[in-house]
């Protein structure tokens, strides 16, 4: 398997970007109809569909975010030279997991350790 890092965080990147984009759409979507319901309420214990859609969205937004963050340092790591290489024992990180998440900042057994950053 070759792996084209650039390539991959590029087309992740734009697909982060995307999402991100749809979200915030999403999220300005549910709160113009929101603004149109009167029984809305934040604090609602019961929550309402609106509510519990802007919730899941917004949380998704941030682990979109994250991952955007994520994927920008992974291409400073090209840059630098220091890609692939976990971040933690320094050793090379396994290619099927870079092919699955090409931001990944340290090898499977430092990622599955616990207590890990
Ligand atoms: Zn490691």
């Amino acid at each position: 398997m070759t792996l084209d890092p650039a390539a991959l965080l590029a087309e992740r990147t734009a697909a982060a970007r995307a999402q991100e984009q749809a979200l915030r759409a999403a999220i300005e979507a549910t709160q113009d109809a929101r603004s149109l319901t009167f029984t809305d309420d934040e604090h609602d214990p019961e929550g309402s569909t609106a509510s519990l859609d802007q919730a899941r969205d917004t949380a998704l937004l941030v682990q979109v975010t994250r991952t955007l963050a994520e994927l920008e340092a992974a291409q400073a790591r090209l840059a630098a030279g220091t890609y692939g290489l976990c971040e933690r024992c320094g050793r090379p990180i396994a290619e099927e997991r870079l092919a699955a998440r090409p931001e990944a900042r340290f090898c499977i057994t430092c990622a599955a350790r616990p207590g890990r950053p």
